[in-house]
């Protein structure tokens, strides 16, 4: 980290700053220029906050050098994390997952067939929400436990795991028992006592990006599950808030080399809610395998058009086999398979 104090700082101001970084068990290197002095902070910085240290009225700038996550971080983390969802691993040099179902769970044997059919289609994963976070109190709020219990059930038929979104603490005992993979949805990306609380959790986490997120946000919410004993995240971009209205949300597709880039962790893209069309889910689909994702979350649905969520941005079983079809040669493309 790199601190500029004011021109013309007095000596003594000087001295006391480099005796409370020294304090936090860091090494200052000293510039001495005309004017100013400039410390170079040796050592780890994470635990600093830059706004914190120009809440001092004798600093002028702060620059960070190490970004201010660490476990997530791949500098001290070079390899890759694989992670192992009911036995299918994602991750890099793993095939590329796919995660396919309804929105939400709307009853036993709709959610068994489109399992069967989504199965049939390629699909490895199933998804299905049954808390659902919608934006009016008045829509669907989700089947609650029964529709765990009916995602429970569609695993045993199909031997596929089932990855579902948790909404709060209360529910962890469940999610626990019956999810492989536990979903914390876009509004809940900086839900900081719920990010505490899957971090204690067995099961993985998929980590979706909140609708207004920074990238750098968005690791330091992984960094909060991770510091709270779970290490295994997965990433998964659904678009963010833009002006743009021709789409739902816009696929930030730079994400996949950043995520990659800055840490280590594996990065699905969801392009149901990326778009928010159901004829925009395959070419956004096919670009996220190109620019090298790990998986795809997608939404499917045996009749769209009575879909109790999202039936706009459903794929119906066959649009769904026609992805499949397209992404496994975009994945041979780049080395990569499903
Ligand atoms: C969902 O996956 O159905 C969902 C609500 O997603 P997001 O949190 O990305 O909006
Ligand atoms: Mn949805």
């Amino acid at each position: 980290m790199i601190i500029t104090l004011k021109k013309d700082t007095p000596q003594k101001e000087v001295e006391r700053l480099i005796s409370q970084f020294e304090g936090y068990g860091l090494r200052v290197n000293i510039i001495h220029g005309q004017n100013w002095n400039v410390f170079g902070l040796v050592g780890d910085t994470t635990h600093l906050s830059e706004r914190d240290i120009l809440a001092d009225e004798w600093v002028t700038n702060v620059q960070r050098v190490q970004a201010p996550y660490k476990l997530t971080n791949r500098m001290f983390h070079p390899e890759d994390t694989v992670v192992d969802v009911g036995g299918i691993k994602i991750g890099a040099g793993q095939p590329i997952a796919l995660i396919a179902g309804p929105c939400a769970v709307e009853g036993d044997e709709e959610l068994c067939r489109i399992a069967e059919d989504v199965k049939k289609a390629g699909a490895t994963m199933l998804r299905g929400g049954a808390y659902k976070p919608r934006t009016s109190p008045y829509s669907f709020q989700g089947l609650g436990t029964k529709g765990i219990m009916y995602l429970d059930h569609a695993r045993q038929l199909t031997g596929m795991p089932v990855v579902s979104e948790l909404m709060s603490e209360d529910k962890i005992d469940e999610f626990e028992k019956y999810v492989d993979l536990v979903q914390i949805g876009a509004r809940n990306m900086q839900n900081y006592n719920l990010l505490k609380a899957v971090g204690k959790m067995k099961k993985p986490v998929l980590l979706k990006r909140g609708m207004s997120a920074t990238i750098e946000e968005w690791i330091m919410s992984a960094e909060y599950i991770i510091a709270n004993g779970n290490p295994n995240v997965i990433f998964c971009e659904r678009g963010i808030r833009t002006f743009e209205k021709y789409t739902r949300n816009t696929l930030d597709i730079a994400v996949i080399p950043i995520i990659k880039e800055k840490t280590h962790l594996p990065i699905i893209i969801d392009p149901s809610h990326a778009t928010g069309n159901w004829s925009l889910v395959k070419p956004v689909a096919l670009a996220a395998v190109a620019a090298g994702a790990d998986g795809l979350i997608i939404e499917c649905h045996n009749d769209p058009a009575k879909a109790w969520s999202d039936g706009m941005q459903s794929l119906k079983p066959d649009n769904f086999a026609d992805l499949v079809r397209d992404a496994a040669k975009v994945a041979e493309a780049v080395g990569r398979s499903l």
